[in-house]
């Protein structure tokens, strides 16, 4: 399986010469194997992904972690959720009586946007994925867990013939990553994972739902991932500021790198 990084970016997008290697969009992964495109959250990343496309019709899937804005505003710029003839498998968490489709609705409607989801020409099916469900996606084997995260969020790991890919973004762990989560980690040859602090960021940022680089490096070890790639940057991280992550991280283990849009990873 191929993994694409089409957004790298947490929390909201960036734009400017300081952010241009790292890049500024926010969450979205595209997984492809046998011809089959699963994509990991709509972050502005999304539109990309679809103006790599073009307007042309699809069949494909689209998972979501959940539905803060920073993984669902490239939804209404997918240029092939627009074709009549695009399919579109549409997945994640119901939270509080209220699944993907009501949240991608409220997004898309006047006042603050000009059309709504009807607009979207392709047949959207939605699912609601339980946290802990298996399903098959295509030629994956796909499983799901919950992870801690203001409103909830759910990390995917998607597996194909001998090989899995785990998305795990936006999550605070407790005290340390529980059993249950390195087991749903374990052996992966790549894991995305949520690095968007550093420790002294963290000390203020407490409870907002995310993990600083050496979180992700431990989960990464303890899990015996492979590669990890640290993941959902900070907004205000620059380029630079990305790079030192970087530099720290593999200090402390072989294997990590930080994401960047464009960057492919082979399983
Ligand atoms: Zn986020
Ligand atoms: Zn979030």
């Amino acid at each position: 399986m191929n993994v694409r990084f089409w957004g790298v970016r947490g929390s909201i997008a960036v734009s400017g010469a300081d952010f241009a290697a790292t890049g500024g969009n926010t969450s979205c992964v595209a997984v492809e194997a046998e011809g089959h495109l699963m994509v990991l959250d709509g972050g502005t990343g999304l539109r990309a992904l679809g103006a790599s496309l073009g307007f042309v019709p699809v069949n494909m899937t689209i998972c979501f972690s959940h539905v803060h804005w920073d993984h669902i505003q490239g939804v209404p710029f997918f240029a092939p959720f627009f074709h009549p003839g695009s399919r579109v498998r549409v997945l994640g968490a119901r939270r509080d009586g209220s699944g993907v489709r009501e949240a991608l609705a409220a997004q898309m409607r006047p006042p603050t946007f000009p059309i709504t989801l009807d607009a979207l020409r392709a047949r959207l099916e939605f699912e609601d994925v339980n946290p802990g469900a298996t399903l098959e996606i295509g030629p994956f084997k796909v499983s799901t867990c919950e992870v801690p995260h203001p409103d909830g969020a759910m990390s995917w790991r998607v597996e194909e013939r001998t090989r899995a890919f785990v998305y795990a973004t936006d999550v605070e762990h407790a005290a340390a990553p529980d059993a249950r989560f390195l087991r749903f980690c374990e052996g992966a040859g790549l894991l995305a994972h949520d690095a968007q602090y550093t420790d002294e960021e963290y000390a203020r940022s407490r409870g907002w739902g995310h993990s600083t680089w050496r979180t992700a490096v431990d989960v990464a070890r303890q899990a015996g991932v492979e590669r990890l790639a640290l993941f959902h940057h900070d907004p205000t991280r620059n380029d630079a500021g990305v790079a030192q992550l970087e530099a720290f991280a593999s200090r402390e283990r072989a294997g990590v790198f930080a994401a960047r849009e464009g960057l492919r990873v082979a399983l």
